[in-house]
């Protein structure tokens, strides 16, 4: 790991527009996600989650849809730049799908 600034998670999770599953029946996010705190019934930055129609993937921390590190990212089509600002993301970079696989 290169030095700089980590990712502050506060223990956000997911919520995204779609839903899939992968191959061991795990719940994954897809679509666009936006970080929500377990609790509350919006995202963070202010959308109310069930107007916007999105689903909450509590078994997802906020980390695995960040398309640099995260495990579930595979799915993910927009990461919202305002949950990243504020959750830990890249807000400022902008995401192009590759396909990790050797
Ligand atoms: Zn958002």
């Amino acid at each position: 790991m290169v030095g700089g600034r980590r990712p502050k998670v506060s223990g956000a999770r997911v919520a995204a527009s779609g839903t899939w599953t992968d191959d061991e029946g795990v719940r994954a996010p897809a679509g666009e996600v936006h970080a929500w705190e377990p609790g509350t019934n919006q995202t963070v930055c202010g959308l109310p989650l069930h107007r916007a129609g999105l689903t909450r993937f509590s078994h997802v921390p906020w980390s695995e849809v960040q398309p640099d590190t995260g495990g579930v990212a595979d799915e993910v089509g927009w990461v919202c730049p305002r949950c990243s600002a504020a959750a830990g993301g890249r807000a400022e970079r902008r995401w192009q799908r590759t396909d990790p696989r050797p």
